[in-house]
């Protein structure tokens, strides 16, 4: 069986009207860059940048990090690699940032609100980023999105880093930007999100929490934690079409955009984008392609 889904590696899946849907992979580090391309991922969806940060005793560096991203964009260029700026909360401390004792870290200060209250952490890794986008497809997202104001915030604070590296000599690069949806808040803003970011990724392991109040990683209400749930279920929909009504990309980079139960409704409701572990890409590739020959054969 896994022998046959190889036969998926080199296959570029498409919709019924012939809109590429784009299968790629989650990473964390770059030792998983092989196994992606192996599986037959089309670009990054996800790079979660928390593991850089968690390994060192230190903050990485911003040529550390410029050094990362380069590698990972040369490696599946001209694929896009999606890099998410840091998302680390009290839950996930790490060294060189002090987290406050919260009672409830996933909804305190993590993601893209720490990022905005500490530019000595985020602005090395936006000029990592910008630098970084020279060598390949970089498009950048912003986690925990909850307002407006966060994502112009953000962009501020990129083209602070843009006219340094500029009046420092350095090459760089401008990128997408876009945001995670996976705030119930940002479910509801989408039609004005949808205007201001070049794209959507939708976090499916946090959006199911936080529309279904249910910790992710609490067992006594895990049976609440199903992205399956009517209301998550809505609340994709309407986020898939304000960004198909403004003409933005919409992926998705939870664990149920590997899910071939679900695939079939997700490309429906305009998704073409969905990033998974690599060992789901060659069933999900397949999922796709199963769909284009169920409508031709109509
Ligand atoms: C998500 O929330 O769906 C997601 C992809 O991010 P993480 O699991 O890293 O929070
Ligand atoms: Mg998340």
């Amino acid at each position: 069986d896994k022998q046959a889904l190889k036969a998926y590696r080199d296959v570029t899946p498409k919709r019924a009207d012939g809109t590429v849907i784009e299968i790629a992979a989650n990473l964390g580090s770059l030792e998983e860059i092989e196994a992606a391309q192996d599986a037959g991922a089309m670009g990054v969806g996800l790079f979660r940048t928390e593991l850089l940060f968690m390994r060192h005793i230190h903050l990485p560096s911003e040529d550390l990090q410029a050094e990362t991203y380069a590698t990972l964009a040369k490696a599946f260029a001209p694929y896009p690699v999606i890099v998410r700026t840091l998302d680390i909360g009290g839950d996930k401390p790490i060294s060189g940032i002090d987290f406050p004792a919260e009672e409830n870290p996933f909804l305190g200060w993590r993601g893209i609100r720490m990022c905005l209250d500490r530019p000595d952490v985020f602005k090395p890794q936006l000029r990592a980023l910008l630098r970084a986008a020279t060598h390949g497809n970089i498009k950048v997202m912003l986690p925990m999105v909850s307002g407006l104001d966060e994502v112009r915030a953000a962009r501020v604070l990129i083209e602070e880093c843009a006219d340094e590296l500029k009046r420092e000599g350095k090459a760089y690069a401008a990128f997408d930007l876009g945001v995670m949806v996976e705030t119930p808040a940002a479910v509801m803003i989408a039609p004005m999100l949808a205007r201001e970011v070049a794209f959507f990724s939708i976090g499916t392991n946090d959006l199911t929490q936080y529309i279904m109040a249910a910790d992710r990683l609490n067992p006594t209400v895990a049976k609440l934690n199903d992205v399956t749930h009517p209301a998550v279920m809505a609340a994709i929909e309407l986020t898939a079409k304000a960004g198909v009504e403004a003409g933005i990309m919409v992926g998705m980079c939870g664990e149920a955009a590997g899910r071939p139960d679900l695939i079939p409704s997700f490309v429906k409701m305009g998704l073409t984008e969905l990033s998974m572990s690599p060992s789901s890409i060659p069933r999900a590739k397949k999922c796709v392609l199963d769909l284009e020959t169920a409508s031709q054969g109509r």
